[in-house]
This record gives structure tokens, sequence and C-alpha cells, in this order.
């Protein structure tokens, strides 16, 4: 039988997103969402840009965007990357920096796209697993490697690195390329922009969807030295060299720009997952040290599938994966007070055990 499709297509296993369901009123706790909204400046910026009309092709390069960024982290607008979402950005990284001859290193329990974009891209990874605390430990990524990928703060985890140790790894691997996937660090963790100038091997991807509420507009961005933006570009191009439309561009600079309502937002939710943390823990709940917008969290006495169930039936929505070593684990997305509170009453009212 003839095939029309490459072989690799067929050994895909693509990325699941979490669900994004019709229903409205359901407290929706499962994709790590902003629950305070992006700031009023951002609506205003997008409502100005569309009265303007949308008949011109947008800034292909994304000058204001970029140097927006790059004023903030107090780089050089070249240093800057930016793409439609932190997974457009992470996919170009894999095509552009990741594929080498040896392999790809990355944590087993993280972000499952990285497995996904490893096949599409057939680069060879080896996952190296977390230790008994989820924690990942350094001293396993100390083996010679073609690259290396981390989310810190992890994901599902929410366990961060500090920036000590983020440094040490980067500095011990100077001739592979090092990608610190930074999608949750605004909630408790320590960027590593500012290592970008001392490490030529070292690249940050940061997104506006979670910290800057943008996550329906989807914009992401990487900072690193020239030549590792240049080989971002030159895929960006070949792919889409149209990446950002005119609204996300002025979106995410209004975004960028507005540091008071970024501030207030996200320490709102730091202090919500703080208090939901001690909820947890409470009702018997072990709940990870999370520098995240989310908790990762298991009951000794009580199945992760059946909680899950249990608080959907309620009408509360949280992630729940049915993989080894996680299937009584749930991550619960910091919502407003007023969710977390639903989802604590929602708890108390399951199975004797969670009480
Ligand atoms: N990295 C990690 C670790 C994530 O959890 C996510 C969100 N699913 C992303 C990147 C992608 O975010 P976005 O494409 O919305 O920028």
């Amino acid at each position: 039988m003839s095939r029309y499709w490459s072989p690799i297509v067929d050994t895909l296993k693509p990325y699941v997103a979490g669900e994004q369901p019709r229903i409205r009123n359901l407290v929706k706790l499962n994709t790590n969402e902003n629950p305070y909204g992006p700031s009023p400046k951002v609506l205003a910026a997008i409502r100005a840009a569309a009265d303007d009309g949308l008949r011109l092709y947008p800034d292909p390069s994304a000058t204001v965007l970029r140097e927006a960024i790059a004023a903030r982290f107090g780089v050089q607008p070249d240093e800057v990357f930016a793409g439609n979402g932190s997974d457009e950005v992470l996919a170009h990284t894999f095509q552009a920096l990741l594929k080498h001859d040896k392999p790809l290193l990355y944590p087993d329990i993280t972000y499952s796209f990285y497995p996904t974009y490893s096949r599409l891209y057939d680069i060879e990874a080896v996952e190296i697993p977390l230790d008994e605390a989820f924690r990942i430990r350094l001293a396993d990524y100390d083996r010679s490697c073609g690259a290396i990928i981390i989310p810190n703060p992890n994901a599902p985890t929410g366990v961060a690195l500090s920036l000590a140790e983020i440094e040490t790894l980067v500095a011990g691997h100077a001739d592979a390329p090092v990608v610190i996937d930074e999608a949750y660090i605004d909630f408790g963790g320590e960027t590593a922009a500012g290592l970008i100038s001392r490490y030529p091997n070292l690249l940050v991807v940061q997104t506006l969807s979670k910290s800057r509420s943008l996550a329906g507009m989807r914009v992401g961005f990487a900072l690193g030295q020239r030549p590792l933006i240049d080989a971002l570009e030159r895929v960006k191009d070949s792919f889409n060299s149209y990446p950002l439309d005119r609204l996300a561009q002025v979106a995410a600079t209004a975004a960028v720009e507005d540091v008071d309502w970024f501030e207030t937002c996200r320490h709102k939710i730091i202090a919500t997952r703080e208090r939901l943390t001690g909820e947890l823990e409470r009702l018997g709940f072990e709940v990870l040290p999370s520098q995240a917008n989310f908790v990762f969290a298991r009951h000794p006495d009580l199945p992760g599938a059946e909680v899950y169930a249990g608080l959907r039936a309620e009408g509360v929505l949280v992630r729940h994966w049915n993989k080894p070593r996680i299937a009584d684990h749930l991550r619960i997305s910091i919502g407003t007070d007023a969710e977390c509170e639903r989802l604590i009453e929602v708890l108390k009212s399951l199975p004797p055990a969670a009480k």
C-alpha cells in the first residue's frame, strides 16, 4: 500500500492541550490561565489598532514589541525573538538549536510538548527522571549531550531551580545550547535573563500567556545572544515570516509596559497560592512547593482520577494525567480567591478520606 505521509507521522503522539470547555460557569482551574485578565491598557491598545484598520500587513520583525521586551530585560532588541506563543518559539528552538549528534536532555515529568517536538523533528532525546521529591537533580545532567531543555519552574510540578543552579548547568555545558523555559517564572522563580550576556549557549524562553494574562493572543519570546536569535529568525522566516499579527504586537507591547498591573496580579496570585496550599494541606493533601501559578498535589488515600471526577461533577475543572508516577496527582491552577474557596468546599464534600 502506498503511503503519502512521513513515517514519523505514524509514531507521533500529539500533545493534548487542556480542555477548553464550552460551558461558561465552570470553575476553570485546568490550564494555568491568569484569572485577572490583561491590563486595561492592553484592551485599549487592541481597540485602537482595530480602529486603525487591519488592511496592512504587520511588522514582520515586531520591532516595537522587541524594543519593549529588550528595555524590560536590559538586553538589545536583536537579542529578542518574538513568536506566536512560547509553543511556537519552542518549536523553532527545537528545529534550529536542539538537534545534534548527541542526545537532547530533559526531565522525565516535564512539559509534555518536549517529547512531541523531539519526535516531530527526529531528535534523539534522553529523559532524566526527577528525584523522589520531584526535583530536578543537576548531577544527573552531568553527562555528554547535544543540548538541554528545562522548564524553570518545572511543569507540572511547579518546583523551581535557583538561579545559581541554572547558572551551574549553563556554565557546565558550554558546548551545548541550554534552553530555560520560563513560562511560570514570574510567580516566584528568578529569571536567567540576566545571564545571557555571559553565556552564549543560553536561551531563555518566556510567555505572555500566564503572568500577563494574554493566553488568547498567543505571544511568547526568547532572549539570547545574537547567533542563537539569528538561528531562530532563519527558521521563522522559512516557516512564517509574519508570526505575530498587528493586534498581538500592540497588545503584547502594552502588556510588557504596564509593570504596575503585572506586579499587582502576580502578587495576588502568589498570595492565593500560599493560602490554597495551606488549605489543601489541612485536608491531608501533599502539595509540592510551587513557584508557579498552579500547585501539584495528591491525597495519599484518594486516587487522583476519583478526585478529578468528583470535582468535575461539581463544576470544578482541574488537570489530571493518567501517567505512571503522577496518576494520583492533580494540577490545580491558581484562580481567584473565590474560585479556590469553591474548590476547597467541593473537596470537603468528597469521600471521607479527603477531610
Ligand atoms: N512552556 C511550558 C512549560 C508551558 O506549561 C506552556 C503552557 N502550556 C508553554 C510553554 C506554552 O505557553 P504559550 O504557548 O501559551 O506561550
